[in-house]
């Protein structure tokens, strides 16, 4: 059994104590994608506003839950601000990239080759923190539940006629 130390490392924490971006968004114009995890009852609801420039101009969390999940959505929320939304996505598959080694059992459907190729391009930075994650492959939905709605968000921001 890994020690919990690596699940609740020092900046997982601080994020949960301290969440970043709390908050919400008119919407429209802003899209707004509810996530829930059922495995474990977290919710997060993820309000994203893409600029005419195509960078993430805003983005404010609300929602529920353990402190994996509402710390990883806290810490991807200052991730991508600011970013385009082509860096939003990449930073997205290198997150889920992280992450896949156990998923790929939960749910089958991770492309490693793709997700590996963009885990090194990108840099992780304080996301790395959430690594330690993979050792409870429970907690994996917690981790990737804000990423996944986020996924969600950049699509609904970017569709055509949105
Ligand atoms: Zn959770």
């Amino acid at each position: 059994m890994p020690g919990l130390e690596d699940l609740y490392r020092e900046i997982i924490l601080d994020h949960y104590r301290n969440p970043r971006n709390r908050g919400e968004l008119d919407a429209p114009p802003a899209a707004r994608v509810e996530g829930f995890n059922p495995l474990c009852g977290d919710e997060v609801v993820v309000y994203l506003l893409v600029g005419g420039d195509g960078r993430v101009a805003d983005i404010r969390i609300s929602g529920q839950g353990c402190s994996i999940s509402q710390s990883s959505a806290s810490m991807m929320s200052a991730s991508v601000k600011g970013k385009t939304v082509d860096e939003a996505r990449a930073l997205i598959r290198a997150f889920k990239g992280m992450m896949s080694i156990h998923e790929q059992r939960l749910d089958g459907s991770e492309d490693d080759a793709a997700d590996a190729a963009a885990q090194s391009e990108v840099k992780m930075g304080d996301l790395e923190a959430l690594q330690g994650v993979v050792k409870f492959p429970v907690r994996i939905k917690c981790a990737t539940l804000s990423w996944n709605t986020l996924a969600q968000a950049l699509d609904e921001a970017t569709a055509p006629n949105a």
